[in-house]
């Protein structure tokens, strides 16, 4: 099966939402890294999303829709999600919410958790999409389970050509970092930091989040210690260069590669996946990283940049 690059147009978007309605895969943009779109009512369609990807099943799927009002059919509600959805949505935010027992989805989707990862993208191409399909999206970042996510769609063809009917091309993502999920099924709880910052979320709740703890069982799945890997290893906070290695910089620094020549951490994040995805291309035999500032969207990317680095299993 040849992969079918769609434009984003009227009649590339009515094919992809014809092939999600059949149960097919469909790749598509979204701010924060191209998604693998597949119906999350159906159960074909999801575990062919766990089989293109080669994801284990007990991870569970993030699920897309149009509005916080579709959001409602599939998860209990709460004053907590009003507040995060009406500041943030749509844009770079999961919320895990307790799922509905008449939601009817996939029990794929959530891994069986009693619990629904659900998100609103602002992506004008996934909402054009969504909008069209009319129906709840399952979307992981498009990409083989482990490697680096794509921000473009020659990744997405790159990664999983032959496994997938089709990818919309909407250019390259501007957010550049999955999604950051926040648990609310209980004290409110960062289960991932993403492209929305920790500080906006807070600032928006007026208290501090809590922190997931690793090891706990309900959200580690996703959290795996070795993901968004490139082919070479990766040495993090490089201040020198050692033989055999590139540099994938960030500030005034001398490097193959800049995440931000300036030190902007927003096009940093922008940069990350597809600088990552250069690096592999040039043959780095070990990938050495600048350090990379703690805060705002450098939390995320450095938790991104610590998996890469991580032993592989
Ligand atoms: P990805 O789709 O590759 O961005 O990964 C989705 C992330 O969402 C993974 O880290 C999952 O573990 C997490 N996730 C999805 N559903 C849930 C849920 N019900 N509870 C906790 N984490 C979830
Ligand atoms: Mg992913």
């Amino acid at each position: 099966m040849k992969i079918e690059i769609l434009p984003s147009d009227p009649d590339g978007l009515a094919r992809a939402a014809t092939l999600l309605s059949e149960g097919a895969l469909v790749a598509f943009p979204t701010e924060t890294v191209y998604g693998l779109g597949g119906d999350a009512r159906n159960d074909r369609a999801v575990a062919g999303i766990f089989d293109a990807k080669g994801r284990p099943q007990f991870n569970p799927l993030i699920v897309h829709v149009d509005c916080v009002e579709t959001a409602k059919r599939y998860v209990t509600w709460n004053d907590t999600a009003d507040r995060l959805a009406s500041a943030f949505w749509p844009g770079p935010l999961t919320l895990v919410l307790p799922l509905r027992p008449d939601a009817g989805l996939s029990p794929l989707v959530t891994a069986e958790l009693p619990t629904l990862a659900v998100r609103v993208p602002a992506h004008p191409v996934a909402r054009a999409l969504l909008a069209q399909f009319d129906g709840p999206v399952a979307a992981p970042s498009a990409n083989p389970s482990g490697r680096i996510s794509p921000t473009s769609a020659a990744h997405v063809s790159a990664g999983l050509s032959g496994r997938i009917a089709a990818v919309v091309d909407g250019g390259a993502c501007e957010v550049g970092l999955e999604s950051t999920i926040v648990g609310l099924a209980d004290a409110p709880t960062l289960l991932r930091p993403g492209g929305l910052p920790q500080e906006a979320l807070e600032a928006a709740l007026g208290a501090p989040l809590a922190l997931h703890a690793s090891g706990d069982p309900l959200s580690a799945p996703g959290q795996m210690t070795s993901h968004y890997a490139p082919g070479a290893p990766v040495r993090l906070n490089a201040t020198d260069l050692r033989p055999g290695e590139k540099l994938l910089g960030f500030g005034k620094v001398d490097a193959e590669l800049n995440l931000s020549p300036a030190g902007d951490l927003t096009e940093a994040a922008a940069n990350l996946f597809h600088h990552l995805h250069a690096m592999d291309a040039l043959g780095a035999e070990t990938i050495a990283v600048s350090p990379i500032p703690d805060h705002g969207l450098g939390r995320a990317i450095n938790d991104r940049l610590r998996r890469a680095a991580a032993p592989r299993p």
